[in-house]
């Protein structure tokens, strides 16, 4: 009889939620990268500590699960997790997971791929809150409650910052005093589980053009943009943290470093400051309407329309700034929730994109989300790609096993 795919449960812990995945991984998906992780189920709590929330769903779409709590009985993510794991412990009885693998977003200048998490890892991870301060924290508490509820459960950290390790050092630099860098006070880069995804799945629809010079654009809540060579990173738009780069739902993106001095000449405590670059700047700050590119695009206000043809002139600009650094562009890939659902925003970006490389749509491709939206005459082929962020974790967690011999 053969040996049943590991079954790997994939743990997503943002601000105020908590999504979890179930996956098997075909053993042949390691070498082979036709071959992908298979999502069996899924289920998610949104609305932590604010209004409870609790969807879960088979793969087929069948719905396991659809209820609000109160907070009181979700007041944390420690009571979200073993909710999640409940209910989703219901589809796992007779092949229960082997592993947990965790999106983690910050893994600094110690880790450069998935590592295995013990008690010197969970440690290090701690010291990396600072510079993630909006879901390093989230992420270790998931960590430790799975911990706490199955010990002996194998535990994988997959870092968003892995994927842009390889950066040449001219793309870590800031022009701080060296002794920052030695610090380890550089540029990073996030979102990389998106990007590894999408360079592997770049060979499965583009061969020819995973080989060449890309940039995949991941516009969602949170947005960058990474210039890839031959399937590897070679420069991004964000930082030390995920705060810089083009403006995103609540983050600013890049901003003059003075105005910070400035904020905090004013009397702003750092953790004002924190608050309002990370929650209420973006789309959100300069619209005053939403953070949501789907409210935004609906909206009459002349602030909402201000928002998003800032956030696409911005985008267009750093495309430009990675293009220089790849000394050229073969392919533009649109990804995330805006990035794969939004044919305006799409275009807005791309139109300016034109005169200077030649970018031309196909109307109807780009109406429909099609695979490939640029038009036959345009100088640079367009596509939009669905991320799939947890199939990565998925698969990382599995080979990480392999390399452990814990299967
Ligand atoms: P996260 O970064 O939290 O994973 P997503 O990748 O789901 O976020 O992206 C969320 C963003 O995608 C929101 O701004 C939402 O409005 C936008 N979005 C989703 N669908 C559409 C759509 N059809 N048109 C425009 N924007 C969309």
């Amino acid at each position: 009889m053969s040996t049943p795919h590991p079954v790997i449960l994939v743990v997503n812990a943002g601000s105020s939620s908590v999504k979890v995945s179930v996956y098997t991984v075909p053993e042949a998906a390691h070498e082979n990268a036709d071959i992908n992780p298979v999502l069996s189920a899924n289920g998610q709590i949104e609305g932590i500590g604010v209004a409870p929330r609790l969807r879960a769903s088979m793969a087929d779409g069948h719905v396991v699960a659809d209820e609000s709590f109160p907070v009181s009985q979700v007041s944390d993510h420690d009571a979200a997790f073993r909710l999640v794991r409940l209910v989703l412990s219901i589809g796992l009885r007779d092949n229960p997971p082997v592993a947990v693998g965790h999106r983690v977003v910050h893994g600094g200048s110690d880790f450069s791929q998935a590592v295995c998490i013990d008690d010197d890892v969970i440690a290090r991870l701690e010291a990396l809150i600072p510079l993630a301060p909006l879901h390093q924290p989230h992420n270790l508490t998931a960590i430790r409650a799975v911990r706490k509820a199955a010990p002996d459960l194998l535990q994988v950290a997959c870092f968003d910052t892995a994927f842009h390790a390889g950066h040449d050092m001219l793309a870590q630099l800031m022009a701080l005093p060296y002794s920052y860098y030695e610090r380890g006070i550089r540029r990073y880069g996030f979102h990389g589980l998106s990007y590894e995804y999408i360079a592997r799945r770049l060979t499965q629809v583009a061969p020819d053009l995973a080989e060449g010079r890309v940039i995949v654009a991941h516009l969602g809540n949170g947005a960058s943009l990474c210039a890839m060579h031959g399937g590897r990173s070679v420069d991004s738009t964000m930082g030390l943290t995920a705060l810089d780069g083009m403006p995103m739902g609540t983050r600013c993106g890049s901003i003059d470093p003075g105005v910070v001095l400035w904020l905090a000449q004013q009397g702003m405590t750092a953790d004002a400051i924190q608050s309002m670059l990370y929650g209420e700047s973006g789309l959100k700050g300069l619209s005053g309407v939403s953070s949501d590119m789907r409210a935004l695009l609906t909206s009459d206000e002349p602030r909402a329309r201000l928002a998003v043809d800032f956030y696409a002139l911005r985008a267009a600009q750093e495309i430009g700034k990675l293009a220089v650094t790849l000394g050229g562009l073969d392919a533009l890939v649109f990804t995330a929730g805006i990035g794969a659902n939004s044919p305006a925003v799409r275009s807005r970006i791309c139109a300016h994109l034109e005169t200077l490389f030649g970018i031309s749509l196909d109307a109807g491709a780009n109406e429909e989300n099609g695979q490939r939206i640029s038009s036959n005459g345009s100088r640079v082929p367009v596509l939009v790609l669905p991320t799939d962020e947890e199939g990565i974790v998925a698969l990382s967690t599995a080979r990480i096993m392999r390399e452990c011999g814990r299967r």
